[in-house]
């Protein structure tokens, strides 16, 4: 209050012009209005005026804006600043929906009452000032992806983000979500921090905080209600709308997140199958080796084996695997389809916690006496391999292929070099790949991949036009496809067991089709491009022989349609495996296996 006019008034008298001032006025206004007459003639026309008149009014502006703000006020101001900046994703799609301005009105006046709402829960006191900060940056960050990649933030996407591991994280970053940050999360919430706030007891504070989140949860549902009609068609005609909302859609789906169970502790999980028992064992036949590769974001319609115009699987095709063109991903993210499609439960039964909760089919597979092992090249496992343990590939196993943190696939296939020199028994090797992670599409594959282009080499895609994104993402399914040729190599070289080997992708990839970029869409909603993955079987022919596997049955089968589900009852069936749980009809060879 003390500095609003005097401050600015005391330093300005000098400058005041003459109809501000008092009777000695007259004298000294003609004197400066004389000095300034020349410069105003100069310029030919009236800036220095404009210039006195700012410098008159911005004092005045600056004292309001001294002058202690009410808490809520800032609320309100930070909740219209991140409805307003934050959510061109949703106003778009209300503008593609052909929502009228009136609908639009009332649903922004509802958004922003919603959160100013959501906000004075969770920032008050002292803690105010910086859990609004906090808020400010992070809904720039979702509001990045949400523009550029057309992200929506579900639960599942939450876990995505939370088990981000530091060099996934380091691709994420670019120039373009730094400056996006700065001028849309950092740049308000420096200006938060120069409010000043009216300061009150906490009885009065808390009183008046109660008042006001009523009358926002009032004015909320009066708009909501001033044009439901509009809104509920709105939101029931576009199911992805409430996930655009930015950042009720982080803030709501993190609270869900974390009220979801997390890992269970390996000890803890329920047993699964308890009554496997190998039928079989390399006592009574050889011993049997499968390479399970999980791969990575590869879609279904870029694989060349499956009519893709461009020929992305010339090493597997040379190899003639049995390809499956019609496999569906049991989710839109390795978060979820890693669990799952190791589950007993798969996506026909699909429960997050208990699939969770639940042993893994490692854990069944490692019970009856095979041994199994998971070689690394991405995030981990995800719980999959808690009980039989993990190899992260590094430098250390095949330097070539790594540098800065990160391995190329070729990586793993040295690893399996290794392994097959030492491997005995039944065993079961899963290789989980880097395959096609994004949005890097151009570090996944070496120089002389780059059959396609020009490549995007960058990990901003919105700096790329769509086809050269394309061109780097085939490039890497090229990769992808010499390296499952050099394991099959491998396996064809090796005479101590008879093998096979399984290739899945745990997922597709948005590239541009409807607006949506990378992949992780709720399942519900998720594009065919996100869902549908390659998959191929290989076996030797002799080691088929040996098996009693007939190849050309699995190839008649292979057009029907399959999905991640398929899994476990198919390892099952490879090692004989015999219990409950076993499906034969989801065997992929299930009904080509003599005996
Ligand atoms: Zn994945």
């Amino acid at each position: 209050m003390q500095g609003q006019g005097r401050t600015p008034g005391v330093r300005h008298v000098p400058r005041t012009p003459a109809h501000e001032r008092g009777a000695a006025a007259p004298q000294m206004g003609a004197r400066t209005l004389a000095g300034r007459g020349a410069r105003v003639i100069a310029t030919g026309h009236d800036a220095a005026a404009v210039f006195d008149g700012m410098r008159e009014v911005w004092p005045r502006v600056r004292a309001a804006l001294r002058r202690p703000w009410p808490p809520e006020g800032l609320l309100v101001a930070v909740s219209a600043w991140c409805i307003v900046s934050a959510n061109a994703a949703f106003w778009h799609a209300l503008d593609v929906a052909g929502a009228a301005m009136g609908v639009q009105f009332a649903f922004g006046v509802a958004l922003v009452a919603l959160h100013a709402l959501l906000f004075g829960l969770l920032a008050f006191g002292r803690a105010l000032k910086p859990v609004l900060c906090a808020l400010l940056v992070l809904t720039a960050c979702a509001s990045f992806f949400a523009t550029r990649y057309a992200v929506l933030f579900d639960v599942e996407m939450i876990h995505n983000v939370l088990r981000t591991d530091p060099a996934e994280s380091r691709e994420l970053l670019s120039a373009g979500l730094l400056l996006h940050v700065l001028l849309q999360g950092v740049a308000p919430a420096v200006l938060v921090t120069l409010v000043p706030l009216r300061r009150d007891t906490f009885g009065r504070a808390a009183v008046r905080r109660g008042v006001f989140l009523l009358a926002m949860g009032l004015l909320a549902a009066g708009a909501l209600g001033s044009a439901s009609q509009g809104i509920f068609s709105l939101v029931r005609a576009d199911h992805a709308l409430r996930y655009r909302i930015t950042p009720g859609n982080v803030l709501v789906s993190a609270v869900r997140a974390v009220g979801e169970r997390d890992e269970v502790p390996p000890g803890e999980r329920q047993p699964v199958a308890t009554d496997a028992r190998r039928t079989t064992t390399p006592v009574m036949r050889r011993p049997r080796l499968l390479v399970l590769v999980v791969g990575e974001t590869v879609r279904a319609d870029h694989w060349g084996l499956n009519g893709y115009a461009r020929d992305t699987t010339p090493e597997l095709r040379a190899r003639g695997v049995v390809n499956f063109p019609d496999v569906r991903a049991c989710g839109s993210s390795t978060e979820v389809s890693l669990p799952c499609m190791f589950s007993a439960l798969g996506r026909a039964h699909y429960d997050r916690d208990a699939i969770r909760a639940q042993q893994s089919l490692l854990d069944v597979v490692v019970r009856t006496g095979v041994s199994v092992d998971w070689l690394d090249n991405q995030s981990g496992c995800k719980g999959v391999c808690a009980g039989t343990g993990m190899e992260t590939m590094s430098a250390a196993i095949d330097p070539a292929a790594c540098s800065a943190g990160r391995c190329l696939d070729a990586v793993l296939a040295t690893a399996l070099g290794q392994r097959l020199d030492t491997a005995q028994g039944d065993t079961l090797l899963v290789l989980h790949m880097l395959g096609n992670h994004g949005p890097a599409y151009f570090e996944r594959y070496p120089a002389p991949y780059a059959r396609y282009r020009p490549a995007c080499a960058s990990a901003d895609l919105a700096r790329c036009a769509q086809p050269a994104i394309i061109n780097a993402y085939d490039n890497a399914i090229l990769y992808t496809d010499a390296v499952l040729g050099q394991l099959i190599d491998l396996l064809a070289a090796h005479r101590a067991h008879d093998s096979a080997l399984l290739y899945v992708s745990d997922h597709g990839e948005s590239l541009g089709e409807y607006g949506l970029f990378l992949h992780g869409a709720p399942y519900a909603l998720a594009p065919a491009q996100q869902l549908q993955v390659p998959m191929v079987w290989w076996s030797a022919a002799d080691s088929a022989r040996s098996m009693g596997l007939d190849l050309a049955c699995v190839r008649s089968g292979a057009r029907a349609p399959h999905a991640h589900d398929d899994l476990f009852p198919t390892v099952l069936g490879f090692f004989d495996i015999a219990t409950r749980a076993y499906d034969r009809t989801r065997d992929i060879a299930g009904r080509c296996r003599a005996g």
